[in-house]
């Protein structure tokens, strides 16, 4: 597949620009969306979260195209994420150096 970036500033907060900057927290799952349990951690206390890989990564992300592989079945957490919220661009600051949000 491949993906054309047009007119993209470097202003533009989009994830199409991004390197799945919020793919690297912590994802922890509070309802059942059916994520495969391949990509589940659970803690010695049953808490579950999603996997992370030693890249720092969900292990549910496509490397290559930066795409969630389990897009239908992605977690709530992940669903109410918003892209050019105030947590999406501190993200992207802290991993591409972007510049933090205005107040
Ligand atoms: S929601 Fe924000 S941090 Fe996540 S991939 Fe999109 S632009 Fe990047
Ligand atoms: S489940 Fe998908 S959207 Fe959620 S952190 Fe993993 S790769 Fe990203």
């Amino acid at each position: 597949m491949t993906i054309e970036f047009k007119n993209i500033t470097n202003d533009e907060v989009t994830c199409a620009s991004c390197e799945a900057c919020c793919c690297k927290l912590e994802v922890i799952l509070i309802t059942d969306t059916g994520v495969p349990s391949q990509h589940i951690a659970r803690d010695q206390w049953g808490g579950e979260t999603m996997r992370q890989l030693s890249d720092g990564w969900c292990s549910a992300l496509d490397r290559e195209t930066y795409m969630c592989t389990i897009y239908e079945k992605r977690p709530w957490v992940c669903r109410e994420f918003e892209m050019a919220s105030y947590e999406c661009e501190v993200e992207r600051h802290e991993q591409l150096g972007t510049p933090l949000p205005k107040p």
